[in-house]
């Protein structure tokens, strides 16, 4: 079959379910990803994600649905034949090879001389910045220095697409966050597409250009890690994402741009921007990320201010987090930055004081489901 390659979108996927017996793992997803993206399939244990990558590697073929690459058809293609690499979670290198062979290993086979082979070995090595490293065995280095000859090995071939199932989830928090943005350097240097599996809400957010959120084999929503956090559609994917405070309410009156939304756990009404689905009577859910909030000992100025009791404090140095209850019982969760050097006595509340909460109207999030 003649290959479209260079118009489109590098992964076509349509209406694509995977059912192991009577459980569906992936259930009638449908996705485009574009040539050059760093992608990322974020979602929590067993929704689905690795199945969907195995998908694409070509470990698992669908039940139902198409899978396109570059625009062929990857229907009955084995792995080996597809413009895809996999790099797992655990590296998998051999621990008798050096760096270098290890790097080179995968183009055995692929009909360049012994000099070309060389010479892109080199390249790789140099990719990831371990060129002073060739001759080592996987055991004489860190696990971030492995975790990048296994990128490196991966690469070598120039693959069209790169699967990452949990790239950096071997590795402490520290090194994690220094290679995430190798990764992202060395994606955008090469250009390939990445595919990244991770249930890491913070590592998708930082890596991705876009992200999948998935949830029961479904693709929840799809969006850059703005839209994904600032404009989540459901509940589900506002509460996956970061913290958020979520209340209960009904719409009492929409007049031009602004609803009203009537909070029994606030006690009060508050004014959210009007949407078109929004009229009154409708039931919907208000979130309200905690650093949306203000937190301030007299009243503020303008609608959707609270008063409360701090009942809980955390110092994390950069920012503290309060908790703050309402009449209700309900407890509302407020991130402030420190942005300013101030001791303990001075800060803008204590436990047990009697405080305002406030946020903008365009801070508050309506979602039906
Ligand atoms: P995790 O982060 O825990 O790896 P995941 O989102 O990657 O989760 P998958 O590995 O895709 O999840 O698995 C999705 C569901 O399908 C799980 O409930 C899993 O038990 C099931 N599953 C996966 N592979 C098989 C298989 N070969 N046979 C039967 N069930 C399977």
């Amino acid at each position: 079959m003649p290959s479209e390659g260079g118009a489109g979108p590098l992964i076509r996927i349509e209406n694509v379910s995977k059912s192991f017996g009577t459980f569906k793992a992936v259930d009638d997803v449908s996705l485009n990803i574009e040539k050059g993206e760093l992608f990322a399939l974020l979602g929590g244990s067993g929704c689905g994600k690795t199945t969907l990558l195995r998908m694409l590697a070509g470990f698992e073929a669908p039940t139902a649905g198409k899978i396109f690459i570059d625009g062929q058809d990857m229907a009955g293609i084995p792995p080996y034949d597809r413009p895809v690499n996999m790099m797992f979670q655990s590296y998998a290198l051999f621990p008798h090879m050096s760096v270098e062979k290890n790097v080179g290993y995968g183009l055995k086979h692929d009909g360049m001389t012994s000099a070309q082979r060389t010479d892109r070995v080199k390249q790789m090595l140099d990719l990831v910045k371990l060129t002073d490293f060739a001759g080592r065995k996987p055991h004489q280095l860190s696990g971030g220095q492995r975790q990048r000859v296994a990128l490196a090995r991966a690469l070598a071939k120039q693959p069209k697409l790169l699967l990452l199932d949990e790239p950096l989830g071997a590795l402490d928090k520290k090194l994690r966050e220094h290679t995430q943005f190798e990764i992202m350097s060395i994606q955008e240097k090469t250009g390939i597409t990445f595919v990244v599996v991770t249930h890491d809400q913070e590592e998708a957010m930082t890596l991705a250009s876009r992200i999948a959120v998935m949830d029961h084999g479904k693709i929840k929503q799809v969006g850059t890690p703005t839209d994904i956090y600032e404009y989540p559609n459901s509940t589900f994917v506002a509460g996956f994402i970061g913290s958020i405070n979520m209340f209960d309410g009904e719409v009492t009156k929409t007049s031009g741009d602004v609803a009203t939304v009537q909070i029994a756990q606030l006690g009060g009404p508050i004014m959210v921007p009007a949407a078109d689905s929004l009229s009154a009577g409708t039931k919907i859910s208000i979130a309200v990320r905690p650093e949306k909030i203000t937190i301030s000992r007299s009243r503020p100025k303008g609608p959707n201010s609270f008063s409360g009791t701090v009942k809980d404090l955390g110092y994390f140095g950069k920012d503290s987090l309060y908790r703050v209850k309402m009449p209700s019982g309900t407890l509302v969760m407020v991130n402030s930055v420190n942005a300013r050097r101030a001791a303990e006595s001075e800060r803008v509340a204590q436990w047990e004081d009697d405080v305002w909460i406030s946020f903008d109207p365009q801070s508050a999030i309506a979602l039906k489901g």
